[in-house]
């Protein structure tokens, strides 16, 4: 048994959650030890060489926004901003399926939602007044859902509010929070166009947000373990004194502090008593190898298809549907021609023959953010005074997120380094735990 070095944060994860920590920390000087399970780091959000295809592609298309202020702090840490790229504006272009209708909308900069005032501007065959309906959210109670909230009838609904919905929670609007979806339009459509413009990784997700942050993390003198699967943890009374892995077992020394930045489910098997999300939404991609025309948008939203987002990357169309229960058991022969009428549709292109493609089916890609598994996310201190957790499903206000993942690993990194228990140096340690899980307190050792 190796004894750690004194004063090192272990960040046990290598997801973004857990990689947003560890570049927050050994770019304060923490000595910083990074463990993963895995060979690769990047966790739900990366890329990988397909064969089939012969590229490579992403796990999942994810979207940026440029108000996602943490993701955007965390590609300037890293040094990877310029690893991304967007059109000038707030654009999105949309078609609907059934009438093959074309439009877009473009939320205006300022403050000021002017855009909603005019027809080239907002969605066809709505009215001004039916945008300001959308304030009700605002009033929602905890137990509200995005439907019961919103006319289900008004085109404004099926056209934005749902896809929004769906996009941004991967939970459908029957069942998503409609406080989290008022959090969301806060952000976003509240802030104005400029906090609107989408952005995409001009090569992929690993290029953007993994490899520059684990070049930036060797460069900074962290230790990066893969292969490192953390089996269980021992505990004493009020800290952790030992990481147990697959390989042997860490011993941690009095100023020694844990990040643990695995997924709920991991989190829940190694730390007794704790509560997270335990339902989850799939989301099925389609990735298809063939060439675009020029010019074509980078990215289209597909209303009452089966395709809901398809994204234009170098060699390859790719198409993402969350919450995507009522598809993730069709075959991937059914899927690829399904999503492939839509994608002709979209980028005007041949509808036969159809190009190859690589289905890809995440059951349980995020937890599903309904009234109900939102109060089961918990806070990120812990009883125990070395410990703190770090995951999109922690208590961080946020849908299961690119920008959720981050702000909470940079949230555990300024914890372990402003904290006075004897691992950390400065403030103190918040131990407030979500009600879920003040519940279950009792239970722990
Ligand atoms: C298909 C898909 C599409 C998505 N689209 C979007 C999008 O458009 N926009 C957006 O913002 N978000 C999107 N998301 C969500 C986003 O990817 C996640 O919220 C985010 O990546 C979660 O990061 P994380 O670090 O919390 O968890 P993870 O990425 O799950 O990282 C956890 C890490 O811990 C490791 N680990 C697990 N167990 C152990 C163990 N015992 N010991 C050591 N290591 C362990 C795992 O291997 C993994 O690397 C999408 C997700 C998917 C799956």
């Amino acid at each position: 048994m190796r004894k750690a070095e004194p004063g090192r944060v272990h960040v046990v994860g290598a997801g973004l959650a857990g990689l947003a920590a560890a570049v927050r920390l050994a770019s304060a000087g923490r000595s910083v030890q990074l463990h993963e399970a895995a060979a690769h780091a990047g966790g739900r959000c990366r890329s990988y060489f397909d064969a089939e295809l012969g590229c490579r592609i992403d796990n999942g298309n994810h979207l940026l926004l440029a108000g996602n202020r943490g993701a955007l702090d965390y590609l300037e840490r890293i040094g990877a901003l310029g690893t991304i790229e967007g059109p000038p504006d707030a654009v999105f272009p949309f078609v609907d399926a059934a009438t093959e209708e074309r439009w877009a909308v473009r939320p205006n900069q300022g403050f000021m939602p002017w855009w909603i005032l005019r027809d080239r501007t907002r969605v066809p065959a709505t009215k001004a007044l039916h945008y300001f309906a959308a304030m009700r959210l605002r009033q929602a109670d905890a137990n509200a859902t995005v439907a019961a909230m919103l006319d289900r009838r008004q085109t404004l609904f099926r056209r934005l509010w749902e896809p929004l919905t769906v996009a941004a929670l991967n939970t459908s609007a029957e069942r998503a929070s409609a406080r989290m979806f008022w959090r969301i339009l806060a952000e976003t459509l509240g802030r104005g166009g400029d906090a609107c413009r989408p952005l995409v990784p001009r090569m992929g997700l690993s290029e953007t947000f993994v490899e520059p942050a684990l070049a930036r993390l060797r460069l900074q003198g962290a230790e990066i373990r893969f292969g490192s699967r953390l089996k269980a943890l021992t505990f004493e009374p009020d800290r952790i004194s030992e990481l147990q892995f697959d390989s042997g077992s860490i011993r941690l020394g009095g100023d020694d502090s844990v990040i643990l930045a695995v997924p709920a489910a991991m989190a829940a098997r190694v730390v007794p008593g704790l509560v997270v999300p335990d339902l989850y939404s799939p989301i099925v991609n389609a990735h298809f190898r063939c060439d675009t025309p020029p010019g074509a948008p980078l990215f289209v939203g597909v209303i009452g298809g089966r395709a809901e987002w398809i994204f234009r990357k170098r060699g390859v169309l790719s198409v993402t549907v969350s919450a995507a229960d009522r598809l993730v058991d069709l075959s991937a022969s059914e899927l690829r021609d399904l999503f492939w009428r839509d994608v002709a549709l979209a980028y005007r292109l041949p509808s036969h023959p159809v190009p190859p493609a690589r289905i890809v089916k995440e059951r349980r890609a995020t937890f599903m953010a309904s009234p109900q598994q939102l109060s089961r996310r918990p806070e990120q201190t812990t009883t125990w005074s070395n410990l703190l957790l770090a995951g999109d499903y922690v208590n961080t206000g946020l849908p299961a997120t690119i920008e959720g993942a981050i702000r909470s690993g940079f949230a555990a990194a300024r914890l372990a380094i402003n904290s006075s228990n004897p691992a950390f140096t400065g403030g103190g340690v918040n131990k407030s735990m979500s009600k879920a899980n003040q519940q279950h307190d009792h239970a722990l050792p």
